[in-house]
């Protein structure tokens, strides 16, 4: 079922199964239209919402699970074990994404005028839920409702990302992790545990070299159309990426750049507006010139400048 949400991908595909129990996969916002309209399809399938008895999330984007508050109590609800920060709105949580982005931001050199407008990387926590998962899975494990389907964990969208994958004919359930027609970001998350933070272009790189390795027939995507060409679009993916980290290079080779200042050239245009979205990607390209023993960061001082090497 394809639902409005009010992202920038305008929909998101959510996927019914029927098998001894009825499972949906994903669910779209918490607004009244994604509501409308998953009550309407259910509805002319022959089914209502409170027919379902399991809700997967393949990840904890309010586009993903933000419906959740609608099911019925006795629903349960499963995805990996961090998304219950999120989906439950934890305070704790939010405040330490919070200040986690506030410590990062004068690292990254944004200036303070973009903090003030409030906090940018939780302003979707609005289209989401307040729920609790019943049920926590890993890597390798199989959820109980869905018997034939094998959990593989995905970081580097989120870094809550799964994909719920059936051996016998190749069919990978597949959320965000390769989408038919645009990449999907990394985004910048807190730490889990620890005090590092995750490198999520790194994680995704990693997801997306498995996903090209397995026999995947076809990736039912949380947006778009099915993919069939998993190889060669991972291949396109991983060379558009590289490229686009040749750009960040030559730039650093003409002067050395606070990621800020990197985020700025690359997005002039959508920078100002969609400043989450565009650093996190900066970083991203950042983390691989990093790993890849091709720049040099010099954080002597509050400020951190990224030299071509
Ligand atoms: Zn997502």
């Amino acid at each position: 079922m394809e639902l409005p949400v009010p992202f920038a991908t305008e929909t998101v595909n959510v996927y019914l199964v029927k098998g001894e129990k009825l499972i949906l996969i994903d669910t779209g916002t918490k607004t009244e239209e994604t509501r409308k309209a998953l009550n309407h399809q259910l509805r002319e399938l022959g089914y209502t919402l409170s027919d379902i008895d399991t809700v997967i999330i393949t990840h904890h984007h309010a586009d993903h699970c933000g419906l959740l508050d609608d099911f019925d109590e006795d629903v349960e609800v499963v995805g990996h074990p961090w998304n219950e920060p999120w989906i439950t709105k934890s305070p704790d949580f939010i405040q330490r994404y919070e200040r986690f982005y506030e410590n990062l931001a004068p690292q990254l050199g944004i200036p303070e005028v973009f903090l003030k407008k409030g906090p940018s990387m939780t302003r979707t926590l609005i289209y989401s839920c307040n729920r609790s998962l019943t049920h926590a899975v890993r890597e390798g494990d199989f959820i109980r409702a869905l018997p034939e389907f094998q959990v593989i964990e995905t970081p580097g969208h989120a870094s809550t990302h799964i994909a719920l994958y059936r051996e016998r004919d190749g069919l990978l359930i597949g959320g965000d992790i390769l989408l038919d027609r645009i990449s999907s970001n990394p985004l910048l998350e807190p730490p889990y545990y620890g005090e590092e933070r995750a490198r999520p272009l790194l994680q995704y790189n990693e997801s997306l070299r498995r996903l090209a390795q397995m026999p995947i027939s076809r990736i039912l995507t949380g947006h778009g159309k099915d993919v069939t060409n998993v190889k060669e679009l991972v291949g396109e993916r991983l060379r558009k990426q590289e490229k686009r980290a040749g750009i960040v290079l030559e730039m650093l080779k003409e002067k050395p750049m606070t990621p800020y200042e990197v985020c700025v050239k690359l997005f002039p245009i959508l920078y100002d507006k969609q400043l989450a979205l565009t650093i996190s990607e900066t970083v991203g390209q950042l983390d691989f010139l990093e790993y890849n023993q091709q720049v040099i960061i010099d954080s002597s001082s509050t400020q951190w400048t990224y030299y071509a090497k």
